[in-house]
């Protein structure tokens, strides 16, 4: 994917001079780029994505315990417990690569899980959370040209519903601690990638001055 890399240039030049860490949440329905972005944005500033349903896809491949665990939940479309997934990211948040930021995929889904990452980057510096909306009708059309094994139109159909119901009233609980910035993720992804970059900037641009 072409991507401009002056907007990204900048951002590292601004992270580095002010010693901010990029530690960026990517935001979404299923379906809005989220981890396109996230590999893009991971690229592009060196840090780590963390995709959670990427960790839980691998752990069902592998046939470890974890994955044993969560296989069936994957498979009808429904959230993993946030107990499971908070000890999962918290315990990837301590790896050192994390140290200059990261970009989360996927997490947080519930308010719990919102607020549990709050807990966890205490004294770490401040969350980027990057919402990217998009039209129901672009959901599914994405989704549906996928081919993952949950996107077969009923488990989209769950997932969709899951998002409206658990993860949405995350977005006000980011809103009203005024840590978000709501994004049009309707646009091809170049576009999208460049105003991810600028929202990023001037989010750590803020912090730093705060
Ligand atoms: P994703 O690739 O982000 O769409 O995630 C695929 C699936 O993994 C979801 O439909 C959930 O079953 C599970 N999952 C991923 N992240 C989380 C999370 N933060 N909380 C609960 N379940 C999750």
């Amino acid at each position: 994917m072409p991507v401009d890399r002056r907007d990204s240039q900048s951002t590292i030049l601004l992270s580095v001079a002010t010693a901010v860490p990029l530690n960026v949440v990517l935001f979404g329905p299923p379906g809005a780029g989220k981890g396109t972005q996230a590999d893009v944005f991971a690229e592009c500033h060196a840090v780590p994505k963390i995709s959670t349903g990427d960790m839980l896809r691998r752990a069902i491949q592998e046939g470890s315990e974890l994955g044993l665990l969560v296989k069936d939940t994957l498979q009808r479309g429904a959230l993993v417990s946030d107990d499971l997934m908070i000890r999962l990211v918290g315990q990837r948040l301590e790896w050192p690569d994390t140290a200059g930021g990261f970009v989360l995929d996927g997490f947080p889904r519930t308010i719990e899980q919102a607020a549990a990452l709050e807990r966890m980057m205490a004294g770490r510096g401040p969350i980027v959370v990057i919402a990217l909306v998009v039209h129901a009708d672009e959901v599914v059309r994405r989704l549906s040209h996928r081919g993952r094994h949950d996107d077969e139109e009923w488990v989209i159909r769950e997932r969709l519903q899951v998002y409206s119901d658990s993860t949405e009233p995350v977005l006000e609980y980011f809103r009203r601690r005024k840590t978000v910035t709501v994004l049009d993720g309707n646009r091809p992804p170049e576009e999208v990638t460049k105003a991810i970059e600028g929202a990023v900037s001037q989010a750590i641009e803020r912090a730093s001055n705060s």
